[in-house]
Parts: C-alpha cells; structure tokens; sequence
C-alpha cells in the first residue's frame, strides 16, 4: 500500500490541508480503479467503508491477488471537513463561494471538442482513441495553475480520477437505503454492484444536470462517441455515486461490511483474483432518476412523518403532515404531503423542522415524471 499526501495551501494565512492517496496493486495494471469518500465531507460512512476496504485490499496486494490498480482518496475533501461552527460540522458547500462540491466539475468533451490538434486524430482505434484523450487531458491538467485552495484540491483529484477506468464516488443521504447514481450506459456493471451493495435503489440518468463528479468521468466518453461517431470508442468509463444509507450510519460493523461487498464486487468483476465467498445477492432493477419523486414542502412548519424507509406507497398516499407554526391556528394546523408517484420511499430527513423547498422524501418510482426535468438532483 503506496501513501501520496498532497499539500494544500489555505485561503487564508497560515492554513493548510491535506490530501491522503492510497494505491495498491500492479502499478502497470491495465485497469485502475478510483475509490473516494467525503467529497461531501459531512457525509461520514463512505470514509468508513474505505478505511476498511483498505485493510481489506492490503491483505489481497500482499497475496498478489490484484489484478487492477486501486486508487484510494478516503479523505478527498479536507476543505470541507474544516468548517465546524456553534458545535456543528457542515461540508456540502465551499463556505468561499458556496458552491456545492459536487457540482460543477469540468465537461471536458467540450473542452475537447475545441481542440482540432487531438480531434482530427481520432480513427479506428479505440485504444489510440483513448491514450489520445488521456494525454490530452493530463497536459491540459498540468497547463492549469491553481490558485484557491478550492482549485488545488481539485487539480488533485482530477488528475487521480482521469487515469481510472472505473471512478466510484461514496456518499450518503440523511435519513436512507443504500442507493446508486448511475448513468444508464453503467448498467451492467452497476447492476451488479447494486447487487452487492444492496441498493434498495439504481437510479440513471445521462445527465442530471450538475456536473457531478461522477458523472463528468463516464459523460466524457458518451459524449465524444456521439460528437466523433465515424472514430472507435471503448465503453465510456464506469462511474457511479453511492450512497450508503444517512449520515448517522457509521460503524465499524457496518463499513467493514461494506468494505467485503465492495470487494466481493471487485472479485466479481476480476479485479480481485479470487472468488467471492458468498452468492451474490439480488436489488431491485434501476429506474430512471426522473421517475424518482423528490418530495419537497411550499412553507414552513414541524414534520410528522406517516411512512417509513422502505415503504411502498401509491400516488397520493400521505408521506407526513406539516404542522404550521404560524398563521391563524399556530401550531394546531395540519398539511397533509402526498406522494407523487408509486414507488418506494428510500430517503427521509432528520430533522423535523422545514422550510419553503426541502425536500422531505425520495421516492423511487417507476414512470418518468413531469415535473421533472433539466436539474435533477436535490440541491
Ligand atoms: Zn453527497
């Protein structure tokens, strides 16, 4: 196990961070695979399951059991795991210019698109194809010059990320069931780390419309076969946000058990060259993200919630009631929140207390919904 730990200079004077990067496996590997955890760095259970993945992987390298190389950031975002303030820790927002970590990474097959000097290179040759977009890639990286604080962590992520065929992002919701996004064109693979995971669901879109990080890795190869179709283009890169469960679920039972499905999957799909030790079990099949119902409440007031994680509910089933805390009847008028589709419910919140555009519910569902299009996600 091979430790990297980039330095990051502050914003402000004085500061710096840290980035840890674990690699295990061949170093020629001809599959490399990019693990991460706490992008979202108020989202704890994924540094969880890497810290034992880790110990896990260890033992296979030292076997010689790795078939592919194992990038591992299970600390990716230090910025965000500094903002503490009145005795609470909030990561999701980059307090400087609030912008969400996950949101607005590079669409870097328009950055591609604009230079004729590797396009009209693209031929027959998937493979070349490839290395073409790799290289070009790895010396736009090394032309930009990072300033903030924000843009270095960055500059370090993404020149890890871009060597991966495979790019999984850990994360978790509030109150959840495991869950995966995906793009479609992941299905296959993805399916079956659903499996693994136990995903109650898979949710796909091409793209949801933020510039996640996971899905800028996989929507560069999408995008440069449709842009380039006369050229040859391998499967677009393996990516995917997994949520594991809400943000209180961290233990070491719990991520040690995560960590063995994770590797279970790698197993599976020949990164490990061992047989997985138990059957792999079954998830429900993924559905569009636009089938998926984001319950959100107009105003606020105090939640009583009326269904479960895992409930199955049909269109219009009341998912919790809004006590109103103002008004003519304060604190003694009630809201009924209905369900907008037939499906399960997979999120809820932890705290009770709402306001104009919370969402209150992820329902996942199996018809594409009308209210929802462009942005996708919750925030
Ligand atoms: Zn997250």
């Amino acid at each position: 196990m091979r430790l990297t730990t980039h330095q990051i200079k502050g914003d402000t004077p004085s500061s710096s961070f840290q980035i840890p990067v674990y690699e295990c496996g061949p170093v020629q590997a001809e599959t490399v695979i990019y693990l991460q955890a706490g992008m979202h760095a108020d989202e704890h259970p994924g540094m969880m399951v890497l810290h034992h993945l880790l110990d896990q992987l260890e033992v296979a390298d030292a076997a010689g059991l790795l078939k592919a190389r194992f990038i591992i950031l299970p600390v990716v975002n230090p910025l965000g795991l500094a903002h503490l303030s009145f005795h609470s820790h909030a990561g999701r927002y980059h307090p400087v210019n609030a912008l969400n970590y996950n949101r607005g990474w590079p669409d870097f097959a328009a950055l591609i698109a604009s230079e004729s000097d590797i396009t009209d290179k693209f031929g027959d040759d998937a493979a070349a194809n490839r290395s073409l977009v790799r290289d070009w890639l790895q010396s736009w990286l090394a032309a930009q010059t990072p300033h903030s604080a924000l843009e270095q962590q960055r500059h370090i992520v993404m020149g890890y990320a871009l060597q991966a065929d495979m790019v999984l992002d850990l994360h978790c919701d509030d109150l959840a069931l495991n869950h995966i996004f995906t793009v479609p064109q992941n299905l296959p693979e993805m399916q079956r780390l659903a499996d693994w995971m136990g995903s109650a669901a898979t949710l796909v879109a091409e793209d949801s419309g933020g510039g996640s990080f996971d899905e800028v890795w996989s929507g560069m190869w999408i995008s440069l076969a449709r842009r380039y179709p006369e050229a040859a283009w391998d499967a677009p890169v393996i990516s995917a946000t997994l949520e594991y469960r809400g943000q209180q679920d961290v233990s070491d039972a719990q991520g040690f058990s995560d960590a063995r499905n994770l590797y279970h999957f790698f197993c599976e799909e020949g990164a490990i060259d061992e047989a997985p030790t138990i059957t792999r079990p079954t998830a429900p099949a993924a559905t569009r993200l636009d089938a998926c119902d984001i319950v959100r409440v107009t105003q606020s007031g105090l939640l009583a919630y009326e269904v479960s994680l895992g409930d199955e509910v049909k269109t219009g089933d009341v998912i919790a009631t809004l006590i109103q805390l103002d008004g003519d009847a304060p604190a003694r008028t009630r809201h009924p929140i209905l369900a907008g589709t037939d499906g399960v419910v997979f999120t809820i919140n932890q705290m009770k207390y709402v306001w104009p555009g919370v969402s209150i519910a992820k329902i996942a569902g199996q018809t594409p919904l009308e209210s929802r299009t462009g942005y996708l996600l919750e925030d």
